[in-house]
């Protein structure tokens, strides 16, 4: 039997289900014992260190406390710390990014998702490097910044090679005042020697979606393929870290197997990753099964309600609290609201989820990974971003200046975000709006970015964000940077 052990390599050690099924027991015995649950929460809550705020996280145990407990007023306090932790690490910014969609082709016979092996009705389809040119002048001409590369796993169809020279192709594609600066790579998991040749190419994060925590269901929802391999599943964030990422995005499918379960799995993960290489996830990705060609959710019965997807949200968030959390266009305009105030830090916007969407003009659906709830605009999208008091960041300037890993997590403890990312952030808006903005955006965001400029504290940097916009807006002159 597999003892729980933090530090192990070992998958079954350090996602132990003995530990997860005794923190759920530990969590339903302590869900009403008011006392100590507020005592979590007196835990969770920043506190100041001089200028400086910081933040103490929860254990999983902890943690499974809060998401167990039903009071509905601990709930809206943990609400009201989420916010405050976003607020404090975050602030108002919210970082956009799209996913592009090189290759549907995969071996893996996973029972969620469209692109599994058996479904024969799907047109397979796979980029030419002329076709990722033009999604990514397209992608471009929106205004993103940041992509994150997604493929099915098939070692004849989408070797590392492929997926390098798509990634050498994105970085070389320059149209008008067009730029991809940060490409994030969602590819299945692989060796540590790919590991490497991904971050030589100068990728940002890896991300992995663990999909389900659970051993027995992961075996049964992945019945064939080099993806029923929970194990080397499970232990892909310490190869990719040994192979020199060290900014890591990791992920649960909800609605696959019991929340609760899941949500202790992925704490715990965090917590492994600290304890091992000195960093936790760089994101964590909250998706939930969506229909999909062949795919029909309410075959899988863990589905969760928005109510408790918050409630998820919210205690990753005062768990983790200096971990970026990513939400997708999987969820509606209104999910999307709520879940920004509670800890989302990043969104994706205009997002075609099929191989070479975004050069067609009408949204295509048969080769789509899965339904899009919101399909807006990215216009659309950021305008309703500012309606709601958050500054959209095209921003990507962290990782191109070095801060990766503990480095970036030392800037967001150290409470220089204010300092560095605001100004980033505005100073990427006013790239956006003068752009690629309508003119309602544009008079709104500049609006927006003249009082957001009188946030920055330190003088020096605030003149010089100043003068880096008004160049931005009377030339064309980019990617100013912190
Ligand atoms: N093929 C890679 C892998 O195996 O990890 C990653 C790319 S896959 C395109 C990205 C993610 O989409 C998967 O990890 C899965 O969580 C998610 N996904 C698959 N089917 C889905 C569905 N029906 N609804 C929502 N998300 C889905």
């Amino acid at each position: 039997m597999a003892v729980y052990n933090p530090k192990s390599l070992k998958a079954e050690e350090f996602i132990n289900d003995e530990e997860i099924r005794a923190t759920l027991k530990y969590a339903e015995e302590n869900k009403n014992n008011v006392e100590f649950i507020d005592s979590i929460l007196k835990k969770a809550r920043p506190y100041k260190i001089g200028n400086a705020t910081r933040c103490n996280g929860l254990t999983h145990r902890e943690a499974s406390v809060l998401l167990a407990c039903d009071i509905p007023e601990k709930i809206e306090e943990i609400y009201k710390i989420a916010e405050e932790i976003k607020l404090a690490f975050y602030g108002n910014r919210i970082v956009m990014f799209a996913p592009l969609y090189l290759s549907n082709y995969c071996v893996n016979g996973c029972l969620y998702c469209p692109y599994h092996m058996k479904n024969k009705h799907i047109p397979r389809k796979k980029l030419t490097q002329q076709e990722v040119r033009d999604e990514v002048i397209a992608l471009q001409d929106m205004g993103h910044k940041r992509l994150a590369i997604e493929a099915g796993e098939d070692p004849v169809n989408n070797p590392i090679e492929y997926i390098l020279e798509c990634i050498k192709t994105i970085y070389g594609v320059h149209h008008k005042n067009g730029d991809i600066r940060r490409v994030n790579v969602n590819i299945a998991a692989t060796t540590v020697e790919n590991y490497r040749k991904l971050k030589e190419a100068g990728i940002g994060t890896y991300i992995l979606f663990q999909e389900t925590y659970h051993k027995q269901s992961y075996l049964e929802l992945h019945p064939t393929g080099p993806k029923h391999d929970y194990d080397y599943h499970t232990e892909a964030m310490d190869r990719a870290m040994e192979g020199g990422i060290d900014d890591v995005g990791l992920g649960v499918l909800f609605g696959l197997e019991m929340y609760k379960y899941e949500f202790a799995g992925l704490i715990m993960h965090a917590e492994h990753l600290e304890a091992v290489h000195g960093v936790g996830p760089h994101t964590i990705s909250v998706p939930r099964v969506k229909h999909a060609d062949d795919i029909d959710p309410s075959a899988f019965d863990n589905s969760i309600s928005d109510e408790i997807f918050a409630k998820i949200t919210a205690c990753i968030r005062l768990a983790v609290p200096y971990t970026g959390m990513i939400i997708s266009t999987r969820e509606s305009e209104e999910v999307r609201e709520k879940l920004l105030r509670l800890g989302i830090s990043q969104v994706s916007g205009a997002s075609r989820t099929s191989v070479g969407g975004y050069t067609q003009q009408e949204r295509p659906h048969d080769t789509e990974q899965f339904d899009v709830s919101d399909q807006r605009t990215l216009d659309e999208v950021v305008s309703w971003l500012m309606d709601n008091g958050h500054i959209p960041s095209f921003c990507t300037a962290c990782y191109r200046e070095g801060r990766t890993g503990d480095r970036f997590m030392s800037l967001c403890k150290n409470g220089q975000i204010l300092n560095c990312c605001h100004p980033n952030a505005l100073m990427t808006l006013t790239e956006f709006l003068v752009d690629y903005a309508s003119e309602g955006t544009r008079k709104k965001g500049y609006m927006l970015i003249e009082e957001e400029l009188e946030k920055i504290p330190n003088d020096k940097v605030r003149e010089i964000a100043r003068r880096n916009i008004e160049d931005i807006k009377n030339s064309n002159k980019r990617d100013f940077r912190f």
